[in-house]
């Protein structure tokens, strides 16, 4: 455990969330503000949008810096903390630009955690399950240093979250600044896209559109399932604890499903003539996925309260719900009236 000392300022700083346009980051800005923090949300939309920010947009505590955190950061933003979300967590997204995904993490987390520096700011990594690859142990302990492939298409997320947690560590032991890990394992709710391309909300959007359901591989591998609102109980609990964890730590719901139990889930809560497609398995997909919590019990008192049959109907209201809107938008958009086709003189 390290213990330090947080810059005194008479004035509240505020907190940065990077990424905070996005799924995770977006459902943590609405719980700081509401808490009565003063947040800066920084992103470079890629993921992320407007749409999810809602009210806080209004909100005079509320401010958003629209830049990629591979450009160097403002300097004067004065923050006691920082919680760096940003980094497309959906595999088609984070491969459909490997080189940036791996500079988001390796650069970006580097200028957060010298801004951190300068600025005497606690630091919290959002880091991932991915950090154990294709795990040979289960279920998976933090001190399990996992089974990656560096060279495959899974890579640049992958070594890019491993290499941040390196910096992470390097920076706490050798720089003094303040630095949490959290390792996130596979979270579900409101806010995710519904072309994300991850299994929950490709699951709900199929089914909803009566569209086959596509099951990579077997379904047999299996995925532990967080509810976004438990995940984000655990990361303030772990942004706030007094003392600071020698390592990283585990969050995410140790219920662990295979792919056929969750489709089988979607379809029971969904009136819908959807039925499984089978598709082939990406390459380097984890067989298992389990997380130890231990750890954030300890240290956090914290585990997830939300049963997946628990999370589920909400998350599907949630795009029902953009389904509607988006359809009543395609009927006001479309005219009332279309105009002949002009003859061309030429
Ligand atoms: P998301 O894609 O919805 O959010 C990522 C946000 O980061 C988006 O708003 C995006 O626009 C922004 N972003 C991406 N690259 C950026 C850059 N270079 N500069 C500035 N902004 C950038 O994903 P999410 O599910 O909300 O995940 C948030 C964080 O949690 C990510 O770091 C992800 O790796 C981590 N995580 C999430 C999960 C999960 O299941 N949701 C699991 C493990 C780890
Ligand atoms: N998956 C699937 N069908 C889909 C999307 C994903 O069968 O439409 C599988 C995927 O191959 C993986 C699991 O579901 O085995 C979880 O995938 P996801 O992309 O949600 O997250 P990750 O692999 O990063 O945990």
């Amino acid at each position: 455990m390290n213990s330090f000392r947080t810059r005194k300022n008479h004035r509240r700083r505020a907190v940065l969330v990077a990424g905070g346009a996005g799924f995770l980051g977006s459902n943590l800005c609405d719980r700081l503000v509401a808490e009565g923090a003063r947040v800066i949300c920084l992103d470079n939309m890629q993921t992320g949008s407007y749409e999810n920010l809602g009210g806080l947009v209004r909100e005079p505590r509320f401010s958003v810096v629209e830049q990629d955190v591979c450009d160097p950061l403002p300097a004067n933003l004065e923050v006691e903390a920082v919680y760096n979300l940003a980094c497309a967590a959906s595999p088609p997204r984070y491969q459909a630009d490997p080189v940036h995904t791996m500079m988001t993490s390796v650069v970006g987390t580097r200028h957060l955690l010298d801004h951190c520096e300068r600025h005497g700011a606690r630091f919290l990594q959002a880091s991932t399950s991915e950090i154990y690859g294709d795990p040979k142990q289960h279920p998976q302990a933090e001190d399990y240093w996992g089974n990656v492939n560096p060279t495959g298409p899974r890579a640049c997320y992958d070594e890019g979250k491993r290499a941040a947690e390196t910096l992470c560590f390097d920076y706490l032991r050798g720089r003094s600044v303040d630095v949490r890990v959290a390792r996130i394992f596979n979270t579900y709710g409101p806010r995710m896209r519904p072309d994300d391309g991850r299994i929950v909300s490709n699951l709900i959007c199929q089914a909803l559109a009566g569209e086959p359901l596509t099951i990579y591989g077997t379904g047999e591998q299996t995925r532990s399932f967080c509810y976004v609102d438990d995940m984000i109980e655990g990361l303030a609990r772990l942004m706030r604890a007094k003392t600071t964890p020698d390592g990283p730590v585990n969050l995410g719901n140790p219920a662990e499903f295979t792919i056929v139990e969750l489709a089988d889930m979607v379809l029971d809560l969904i009136e819908t003539s959807s039925r499984l497609v089978y598709e082939p398995l990406p390459t380097d997909d984890p067989q298992r996925r389990r997380p130890d919590i231990a750890r954030a019990d300890a240290l956090l008192g914290w585990r997830p309260t939300t049963p997946l049959a628990e999370g589920l109907p909400p998350t599907i209201d949630w795009f029902a719900g953009r389904r509607a809107a988006a359809s009543s938008e395609a009927r006001r958009a479309r005219p009332s009236r279309v105009e002949p086709v002009l003859q061309s003189t030429a």
